[in-house]
Formats: structure tokens, C-alpha cells, sequence
């Protein structure tokens, strides 16, 4: 036996990082170690082995270690059995050489590969490089202050989209422009002199299921392009008990943000359905999902350092962790409360029954914007426990939905859903048209249902479904104009043919 019973092993597969290995080292997610489940930013370099599976070197080594434990003579992963002379021609396997047990590490790759690597979901983005003196690999600054458009302007955008709701775009581009300010203010804290902080200024917004809180939320994220997580508040309970526990609201914006942690930190979470978080007033019970998950909220609002589990939603022994900061991320807590409108008509009927003015008080039983007169003291009567209510100083409330914002929403903004099907439509070039009437119709059947906007989709889909069969069969068709009588099922759409020869057959006419 000789020292060519060293096995050599191809550089295809076995490489490490820290040699040639471009092809890894340039992919943009982070490799994690397959046996201690580390991130390589953590534990360091990895070593990769066939079948996408990396070993941090700790591992290796304790691997090494452990079986170097075994005495001479001993079973390897490599089914050699270490025999005492190195001239020993009975030992058919060659993994001792005098004495010393050797290993092949094409043996354990070859074991390792027969089992699963990391899932791609639990890799983790690697961090850019930071950028160097001489101007070299400069990473631009993810949200540059220049970049961060003035109120007036996100509010220009957010006009594009929604209807109405002033009040709200206006409050929102405010907070959401000095949010960006101030986490490019944080960043540059090295370079400050002052000790001004700016504080977090975290959003609740209030208003009636269907007027746009999530809409608007939405687009905000969308034209500032930082990752979104939507969470509903009902699905939260308290670490421990059956739910998602609190901390799984950062690890979804983790996953919206590619695993990119840096992005997550300045990203938005919202969490809608906050009024099922009040205080439930029983005496028996532990209140696992209202008042406690309020206490679990308190330090992500304000900003801690999580240790969230990466392509999961709950912690477990198989799932890489890694830290998230949560100082940066925006929380916009969004929800209905529908018994908060009583708790503020009683204090505002209240506070004018005291002095002249005490005959007033039944004017707020038909204000409909009365959720605007909203205070901290009402929130606390509903529900909120003060240090929560502290942690979200921007109150927004949006408007419920009139007629003519109604009308507005389904044919003005960008995406309207009239819009939507007639540029199905006009695929099959054939134009569509909505009657004044038709339009009003269809606004005044949403308010019934008091869905707010959700209910126009669904009123339009129960009819243009016909439309959107029956159209595509008759090539002659060129324009549909939708009638109330249509809507209403009383009559038919009006039909004109490319050429006037032709007489419209089609089964939305019955
Ligand atoms: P909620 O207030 O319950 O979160 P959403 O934001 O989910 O309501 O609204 C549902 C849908 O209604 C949105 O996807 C959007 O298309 C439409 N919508 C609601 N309000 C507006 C609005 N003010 N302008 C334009 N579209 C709206």
C-alpha cells in the first residue's frame, strides 16, 4: 500500500468557497450549513458537496474529530476497515495509513448526497458589499433620501389609484415620508452630530371594511418598491398556543423580501383585523389573542431584534433562524371597528350634554364620518391597552364609500375593473360600453351589501360572465353597450354588428 491510496478527489466535487468557486460565491443567496443549519455570514465559509449540500467547517471538523475518536480497526463511513499494517493486503479498503485513520470525503459526500438539501425557500439573500473608499463595488443605498418622493408626490401617485379618501392619502404620504427619512436619518447616525431621534411613527388605520385600507397600503409598497407582509390579526395568538405566534408576521416579510434581510428591515407589515385584538372582557378565560398579543406586539412595534425562521412560519429544529431588526420596518395596523363608532358617539354625546349645548346630542347617531373624531381615549374604552395605542401615533381614517365614489372607482382609476374588461374585450376587438344609469345601478347595489368596493367586483362578475361567453362566439359583434335593464335582468345589452347586414343572435340578448 501506498500513498496513492490517498483517493483523489475531483475539484467538481468538492470545492470550496474560498477557492475558484465562482459559481456559488457569485449566486445572490446565502448557502447554509446543512448539519448546524448556520448561514454562511455566520458560520463562515462553507464547503460544498454534490447535491447542493454545504458544511460550514466547524462541522467538518467535529465531524473529522468524532471519527477520528474511533481506534484503529474500527467500521468508517467510507467501509474501510483500518487495518494495523499499512502493507496490509487483506485490507481491501485503504482508509488507514499506519496507524491513522483516513478519510474519504467522496464517501460522505456520496452518503450526503442520498438525502435532500436546504429547500431553496430557507436560503437567505446574501448581504451586498458594503462599499469601499476607492469607489469600488458601490451598493446604491436602498432608499436614498433623493429618491424618496415629497408627500405631495406619493400622494399624486396614490391618486392614480384611489378614489377619494383625501384625508387618508394625505396623513399616509406624510407618515410614510418621514418613516423613509428618518430610517436614512438611522443610517447615517455615525455622520450626526445632533442627538436628535427621530421616533418610529407607526400607522393605525381606521375606516369600514372595503374603503381601501389594504388597497392603499398595498400601492404605497408597491410604488415605493419595499417588500409588503399582510397579516390578519385573528390568525395571532401568544407564543405557545395554537396560532401563528407573533414574531411570524416579520418572517413573512422576510419571504416577501427574497430572504433578503437588509430589505425586510425597511420593509412594511400590515396587520389588518386589528380590532379583534381588544380586550375581551372575560374573567374566566386567558385571553390568549386579544389583550396578550397586544403585549407581544409592543417591542415589534417599537423596534427589537427578532430571531425569525427563514422559509417557515414556525420555529422548529429543521429551519435556519436568522435576526431581523425591526426598527425600520413599518407597521400599518388596519381594521373595521365597527363598536368604536358607539364608544365615541357616547363620549361626544357626553361631553355636549354637559353646559348649553345639551340638546345636540343626537346628531352624531347619523355621522357618518364619525370614526374621525376618533381619540387615544376611545381606543382605550374599546380595547387597547395604552403602551399599544402609544406605539402607533398616526391615526388615519378613511371614509365610507359613497355612490359617486362608487361610480368613480369602477370606471377612473388605473386599473378600474371597467377598464380591466374592456381591455379583455377589445383583445376580440370589440369595444364596451357602460351606461350612466348602468354605472349608478351597479354603485347602489354594492352600498346595499356594505362591502364597500369589494361588492362592485363581485355584482359585475354576475353578469359580464354571459357577456365574456357569448361575445367570442360571434366574430361580427363590434361594441356592447351594458344597460341598467341588463344589469337588472329586465332586458338585453345593446349589440352593433361591424357591419349593419348582420343581426345580432346571442343568448344575452334573452
Ligand atoms: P379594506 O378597507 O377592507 O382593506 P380593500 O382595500 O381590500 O378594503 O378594498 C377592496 C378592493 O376595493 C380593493 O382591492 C380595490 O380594488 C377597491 N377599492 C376600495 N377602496 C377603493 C378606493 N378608494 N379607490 C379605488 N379602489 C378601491
Amino acid at each position: 500500500m501506498s500513498n496513492n491510496d490517498f483517493r483523489e478527489v475531483p475539484d467538481d466535487e468538492i470545492t470550496d468557497v474560498s477557492g475558484e468557486d465562482k459559481k456559488e460565491s457569485d449566486s445572490d443567496y446565502e448557502d447554509i450549513c446543512y448539519m448546524c443549519r448556520r448561514p454562511e455570514h455566520v458560520a463562515g465559509k462553507m464547503i460544498h458537496m454534490p447535491g447542493g449540500i454545504s458544511i460550514c467547517h466547524d462541522c467538518m471538523q467535529k465531524t473529522f474529530d468524532t471519527m477520528g475518536n474511533y481506534a484503529p480497526g474500527s467500521f468508517f463511513p467510507g467501509g474501510g476497515f483500518t487495518g494495523l499494517d499499512p502493507d496490509d493486503s487483506h485490507s481491501t479498503n485503504n482508509s488507514n495509513y499506519n496507524g491513522i485513520p483516513l478519510f474519504n470525503l467522496n464517501d460522505i459526500a456520496s452518503f450526503l448526497s442520498t438525502t435532500p438539501g436546504v429547500p431553496e425557500n430557507q436560503k437567505l439573500k446574501k448581504k451586498k458589499k458594503k462599499k469601499d473608499e476607492d469607489g469600488e463595488e458601490k451598493e446604491a443605498p436602498a432608499l436614498d433620501i433623493k429618491n424618496i418622493p415629497p408627500p405631495h408626490k406619493i400622494k399624486a401617485k396614490l391618486d392614480e389609484y384611489i378614489v377619494g379618501q383625501d384625508k387618508a392619502k394625505k396623513i399616509m404620504s406624510v407618515a410614510v415620508y418621514n418613516h423613509y427619512k428618518r430610517v436614512v436619518e438611522s443610517e447615517n447616525l455615525l455622520d450626526n452630530d445632533d442627538d436628535v431621534e427621530i421616533e418610529k411613527s407607526n400607522i393605525l388605520m381606521l375606516g369600514p371594511t372595503g374603503s381601501g385600507k389594504t388597497y392603499m397600503v398595498k400601492t404605497l409598497a408597491k410604488l415605493l418598491d419595499v417588500p409588503l407582509a399582510i397579516t390578519d390579526a385573528t390568525s395571532l395568538t401568544e407564543a405557545g398556543y395554537i396560532g401563528d405566534d407573533i414574531e411570524s408576521v416579520v418572517s413573512k416579510l422576510l419571504a416577501a423580501a427574497d430572504n433578503d434581510v437588509e430589505k425586510a428591515e425597511k420593509g412594511i407589515i400590515f396587520i389588518d383585523e386589528i380590532d379583534k385584538l381588544a380586550k375581551k372582557n372575560s374573567a374566566t378565560n386567558r385571553d390568549i389573542n386579544g389583550e396578550s398579543v397586544q403585549q407581544g406586539m409592543l417591542k415589534l412595534l417599537e423596534g427589537a431584534e427578532v430571531e425569525v425562521p427563514v422559509g417557515a412560519s414556525s420555529k422548529n429544529a429543521m429551519v435556519p433562524m436568522t435576526i431581523v431588526d425591526t426598527s425600520n420596518i413599518l407597521f400599518i395596523c388596519g381594521g373595521a371597528f365597527p363598536r368604536l363608532t358607539d364608544v365615541i358617539k357616547e363620549r361626544l354625546k357626553k361631553s355636549s350634554s354637559i353646559g348649553f349645548v345639551s340638546d345636540l346630542g343626537d346628531e352624531y347617531d347619523d355621522d357618518e364620518n364619525i370614526l374621525d373624531k376618533v381619540t387615544s381615549e376611545d381606543l382605550r374604552k374599546f380595547g387597547f391597552i395604552p403602551e399599544f395605542i402609544g406605539r402607533l401615533p398616526v391615526i388615519c381614517t378613511l371614509q365610507p364609500l359613497s355612490k359617486e365614489m362608487l361610480v368613480k372607482i369602477l370606471t377612473e382609476p388605473k386599473n378600474a375593473i371597467i377598464k380591466q374588461y374592456q381591455k379583455l374585450l377589445s383583445l376580440d376587438e370589440v369595444k364596451l360600453n357602460f351606461e350612466t344609469e348602468a354605472l349608478d345601478y351597479i354603485a347602489e347595489e354594492a352600498q346595499k351589501r356594505k362591502l364597500g368596493a369589494r361588492a362592485l367586483r363581485s355584482i359585475i362578475e354576475e353578469f359580464m360572465n354571459d357577456i365574456m361567453y357569448e361575445i367570442p362566439k360571434d366574430p361580427n359583434i363590434g361594441e356592447v353597450t351594458i344597460t341598467k335593464d341588463y344589469i337588472e335582468g329586465k332586458g338585453s345589452p345593446k349589440i352593433t354588428m361591424r357591419s349593419s347586414d348582420v343581426v345580432p343572435k346571442l343568448a344575452v340578448n334573452e
